[in-house]
């Protein structure tokens, strides 16, 4: 059952001089309920921006997103506010986003709140149950967000979440700010929350390992392109995109058997500009295997295998017609 439709988003930031970030150009991919879609990519990849244009913290250039079958472009009114309280994110930076003058209990009621949905000793009850399932205690509500630990406010920032019963998260680098050690902790938690309440998560990473660990299916980002997406094992026993090739042979492998058949795939140059992105394939500048077609078209979104979907020349059979091949 799909419960979010993201189809050929672009999210365009227009600057100074006539300038446009192309942040998210054409993206398109499901959400299945009670998964955990993970997107990973590096910094400026626009996974961060294609999640709060999800959450319309930004408004989409183009395209279409459906939540529960329905546009979100349109909402008003009561549906607006259901939205408001079905969606929630949480943050990279629990410390940015807590508010330092508010006590936790405080933060954590804020959307009881707003969506009037407990009042006085019910309210006061909830902040309790909140703060005891992510871990913490009563005694915390009366203190402030600068009294815990980056783990703990990321827990804070999950009971804030929470709070309002939503059935579907983003998490936009949730563990990133955290030590490693920290980080099992709070993918856990957030694992066993999935369990319990029938979340839907959309894990934005830019760490391979932890997404795999969290994920049912993963997409790959590329300079405002979704590049790959498959389900999790798939995708990391095999991958097509040569973008995710390079990912993946940056990850550490814990299987010692596995060590030294796999070799690190070192991609030359920068990530280019999104004001000026490459005509064609906007990997080709990097990418080991680019042919001349990479630089005429750019690549379709196909699904070449069940539930595995890829952009890439490699994988279009008029495409390696067209180059020679
Ligand atoms: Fe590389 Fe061409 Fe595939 Fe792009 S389309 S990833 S340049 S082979
Ligand atoms: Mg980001």
């Amino acid at each position: 059952e799909k419960v979010l439709e993201v189809k050929n988003v672009k999210k365009h930031f227009h600057m100074g001089g006539g300038q446009v970030v192309k942040a998210v150009d054409d993206v398109s991919f499901d959400v299945y309920k009670g998964e955990t879609l993970g997107l990973v990519g590096e910094s400026g990849c626009g996974k961060s921006t294609i999640g709060r244009t999800i959450i319309r913290l930004y408004e989409a250039t183009d395209g279409d997103i459906r939540f529960k079958g329905r546009t979100t472009k349109k909402l008003k009114g009561r549906s607006l506010k259901e939205f408001n309280r079905e969606m929630q994110m949480i943050f990279q930076d629990p410390y940015a986003s807590l508010n330092p003058r508010m006590t936790v209990g405080d933060i954590i009621a804020e959307g009881l709140d707003i969506h009037d949905l407990a009042k006085g000793k019910e309210r006061r009850a909830r902040v309790v149950e909140l703060l005891e399932t992510v871990g913490l205690n009563e005694e915390h509500a009366e203190r402030f967000p600068h009294e815990f630990s980056g783990g703990q406010r990321q827990r804070i920032g999950i009971a804030r979440a929470l709070a309002v019963d939503p059935d579907f998260i983003i998490a936009d680098e949730p563990i990133s700010a955290l030590d490693v050690s920290i980080q099992a902790q709070v993918v856990n938690l957030m694992k066993k929350l999935q369990r319990e309440k029938g979340l839907t998560y959309l894990f934005i990473a830019h760490d391979l390992s932890m997404v795999k660990y969290i994920s049912d299916r993963v997409g790959v980002m590329y300079l405002g392109n979704l590049v790959e997406l498959a389900e999790s094992q798939e995708l990391y026993d095999n991958p097509l995109h040569p973008y995710t090739e390079a990912l993946l042979s940056a990850v550490p492998i814990p299987d010692p058997q596995q060590e030294g058949k796999k070799e690190r795939i070192i991609l030359k140059g920068d990530v280019p500009s999104p004001i000026d992105p490459p005509s064609g394939c906007r990997f080709r500048t990097r990418c080991p295997k680019a042919m001349d077609i990479c630089g005429q078209e750019a690549p379709q979104w196909q699904e070449v295998r069940p539930m595995h979907w890829v952009s890439c020349h490699l994988y279009q059979e008029e495409s390696l017609k067209k180059d020679g091949k």
